[in-house]
């Protein structure tokens, strides 16, 4: 099946009935953001690698398909940034909810949730309860919860193109999310503007701190880590890295 064909909102409704009873009974669903990505990158970042990777999971999984992505997310942390949109952590339960409610009742069988966004990461594993209830028996829901996974995933994909830029990676409008953007949407990408965000030691202190203080108040331009650098190369390594790493953590739950 041509991947166009694995993104449920491009098929019909006779593709859709076609596929689920040809086997594709997995669904990868990301949950992104629309949030401050420093000064260099727009606010959809999230909501567009959360596009990328639900796709490059589906592959890896075989015989999945791709719901929409849910395209705002839990970013309280970043209001102190100008046009950030946050939904609540009830809003994001509700609606991932209803997500597996409706494509438990179709007969898929697997609801994968994969956060392309830190501050979903959380709330998901909150939720796991409620997502499998919804979907009822029959319907396993999986989730991908794992932050500091997800970072380590990113930093061994820049380690092994560029070693001396490692430390630039700080998971947030960084070298390897800038340079996954150069893969996604480099009409977007204002390189010439990144500079350097927090590229201090990120300890549980700092990390609480983004929580309770805001993100503003440890890297006032909204980046953590460190763009300059970002490349194509980098940018698919990192983006394969990510999704083999998601593949085979929601494998792993079967
Ligand atoms: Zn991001």
């Amino acid at each position: 099946m041509a991947d166009t064909k694995l993104l449920l909102e491009e098929m019909t409704w006779p593709e859709v009935e076609r596929a689920i009873g040809a086997g594709f009974t997995t669904v990868v669903v990301a949950a992104g953001a629309v949030e401050q990505h420093g000064p260099h990158l727009p606010l959809l970042v999230d909501a567009v690698r959360g596009d990328r990777l639900a796709l490059e999971v589906a592959r890896r999984l075989g015989n999945a398909l791709v719901a929409p992505t849910i395209r705002v997310g839990c970013s309280e942390h970043h209001m102190g940034f100008p046009g950030t949109l946050s939904l609540r952590p009830e809003t994001l339960r509700a609606i991932c909810v209803d997500y597996a409610a409706s494509l438990s009742r179709h007969g898929f069988r697997i609801v994968c949730f994969v956060p392309s966004h830190g501050g979903n990461f959380a709330p998901l594993a909150e939720m796991l309860d409620d997502l499998r209830d919804a979907a009822g028996p029959g319907c396993d829901v999986r989730a991908y919860t794992d932050l500091h996974g997800f970072v380590t995933l990113w930093e061994s994909a820049v380690r092994d193109i560029a070693p001396g830029l490692v430390e630039r990676v700080g998971g947030h409008a960084d070298i390897a999310e800038s340079s996954e953007m150069l893969c996604i949407r480099p009409d977007l990408v204002r390189g010439e503007l990144a500079v350097p965000g927090y590229v201090a030691a990120f300890d549980d202190e700092v990390a609480a701190r983004i929580f309770t203080d805001g993100f503003r108040s440890v890297t006032p331009n909204g980046v953590l880590g460190d763009a300059r650098g970002m490349s194509r190369e980098i940018g698919e390594l990192c983006i394969a890295r990510a999704a083999d790493g998601v593949a085979a953590a929601l494998r792993d739950r079967s």
